[in-house]
């Protein structure tokens, strides 16, 4: 029988989230349901929820960052038992045959991976996200939550964390490599911890001058403010790779001149197209090349996990009650949060 839970939904573009019953599916023998605890706000709920990228299906339950306790388990479930701390992220099905997917890499799954909010699920229903009591999700696409991790800051690892590691996991950064990372937001802070948890040196491209100290606090060897020429002609040709955040379509040229030969300047912002239009000069001399990157696959992601609780890299986190989150969603947009909302489930 399905449960009717309690959960947060946006209901078209221009009003507030508000309180919506939601239909959860039985919990399948490969299933394991999941009493929610702590759920992260992601700048994509906000995207989805106001329809930016022009594919919303209302009513709209955001949420891919969550923490919470297995309150069920399906009877084939062999990895976890009631009671046990476990996490889901951006995506809880995937089709599980295709050469992503056999190469754990879910996130690139050639028919598509089913997003943990706003795809069509196994049942045929819409995912609907983690602003909710409860979500019943496969088993191979639960996440443990190593001893050691705070579990309400460690729910924004679960999509800010992952899609800052896995760039910086892939292109193997360690002692001796300098790194830069633009835009000191949730995905921004993580990618500086761990590029410098990795042994990387580490340059912080801030528009906020606000954020210079707090920057330099996060690790950061150096910080450079974007809106000046000079600061970022003194980084030019320096660095071997940058992790791009921004949330809007920008000015890539600026970055692309600090990279040496042969960088990469890794893009996981927004999808679409870019203004202004990138001059490939920037590229051929120099052989760089600016790439993508989306989130991460689930034995990643459980290595990141592991990596936060061996090294003790933590997410900063501004704790919220459910109803907060239409000012929390005000003060994302305004670019004023450190470094990532978590909601306390307990206040839905
Ligand atoms: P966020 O917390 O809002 O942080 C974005 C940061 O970018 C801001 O703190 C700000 O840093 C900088 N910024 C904001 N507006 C800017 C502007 N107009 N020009 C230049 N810099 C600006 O956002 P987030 O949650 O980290 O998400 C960042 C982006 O990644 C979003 O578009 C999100 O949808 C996307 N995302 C992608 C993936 C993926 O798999 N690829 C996964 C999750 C999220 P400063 O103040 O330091 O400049
Ligand atoms: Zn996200």
């Amino acid at each position: 029988m399905t449960t009717t839970v309690k959960s947060y939904a946006a209901f078209d573009p221009d009003s507030s989230l508000g309180a919506w019953d939601l239909e959860r599916r039985v919990t399948e023998p490969k299933d394991v349901a999941i009493e929610i605890r702590y759920c992260g706000v992601c700048h994509s709920d906000l995207h989805s929820a106001k329809n930016h990228w022009g594919n919303t299906h209302y009513p709209l339950v955001p949420g891919h960052e969550i923490v919470g306790v297995v309150s069920e388990v399906g009877s084939d479930v062999t990895k976890y038992k009631v009671g046990d701390w476990v996490a889901v992220g951006c995506l809880v099905d995937s089709c599980g045959q295709c050469g992503s997917c056999h190469e754990n890499e879910e996130q690139y799954c050639e028919r598509g991976y089913i997003g943990t909010y706003g795809a069509i699920g196994r049942d045929g229903k819409p995912t609907q996200g983690g602003y909710s009591q409860k979500i019943v999700v496969v088993e191979d696409f639960v996440l443990r939550v190593p001893e050691g991790l705070d579990p309400a800051s460690a729910a924004p690892l679960l999509c800010a964390g992952i899609t800052s590691y896995s760039p910086l996991n892939f292109h193997k950064v360690g002692p001796g490599m300098k790194v830069g990372v633009i835009g000191l937001g949730g995905l921004g802070h993580m990618a500086l911890k761990f590029a410098v948890a990795m042994g990387a040196e580490v340059t912080m491209f801030t528009t906020s001058a606000s954020k210079r100290e707090e920057a330099a606090r996060l690790g950061a060897h150096h910080v450079v403010l974007s809106t000046e020429r000079a600061e970022m002609k003194a980084t030019f040709n320096t660095l071997d790779l940058i992790v791009d955040t921004v949330p809007v379509p920008h000015d890539l040229g600026g970055y692309i001149r600090c990279l040496r030969r042969n960088g990469n300047l890794v893009m996981t912002g927004p999808i679409g197209l870019q203004e202004p239009p990138l001059n490939n000069g920037l590229l051929i001399m120099g052989r760089k090349a600016v790439s993508g990157s989306a989130i991460g696959g689930i034995a990643e992601t459980q290595q990141m996990l592991d990596f936060c609780a061996e090294s003790g890299v933590t997410c900063e986190v501004e704790m919220i009650a459910m109803d907060y989150i239409n000012e929390a969603y005000e003060r994302l947009e305004k670019n004023d949060v450190h470094y990532r909302f978590v909601i306390d489930m307990a206040t839905l």
